[in-house]
């Protein structure tokens, strides 16, 4: 395994920062990053591949339709859940055009909650 990898941002040795100058005198570049594979986090994380955000972007708006096609999607997929409601008590408060004398006034509220449930009933 090496050490690093290198970018794989389409455009990532366009981007003028210092980070990607080498070279001396009249022969300077704009270089593609080299990411250091030295830790475990970095080398399972998806920056292990991409310097930063908009190099991830690039390559995938480049290759979106070969990344769909490792595992298309023809199919909408579900997950079984339960949706509970349950009222309770809250307030808010009414100003009446009086802004120094807000009243607290008490209402009936409904709470939603999506639960998850077991699926292993095939
Ligand atoms: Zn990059």
């Amino acid at each position: 395994m090496s050490d690093y990898n290198w970018c794989h941002g389409p455009h990532c040795h366009e981007q003028s920062t210092q980070s990607r100058v080498r070279g001396s005198g009249d022969n300077k570049v704009l270089r593609t990053i080299k990411i250091k594979q030295d830790s475990e986090y970095i080398r399972e994380s998806v920056f292990s591949h991409f310097c930063n955000q908009r190099c991830l972007m690039d390559f995938i708006r480049l290759h979106k339709d070969r990344i769909v096609a490792l595992a298309p999607r023809r199919e909408a997929q579900e997950t079984p859940i339960k949706v509970e409601k349950e009222k309770y008590e809250s307030h808010r408060y009414e100003y009446n055009g009086n802004y120094n004398n807000p009243q607290r006034v008490p209402y009936m509220a409904t709470r939603t909650t999506i639960k998850s449930v077991d699926n292993d009933n095939g």
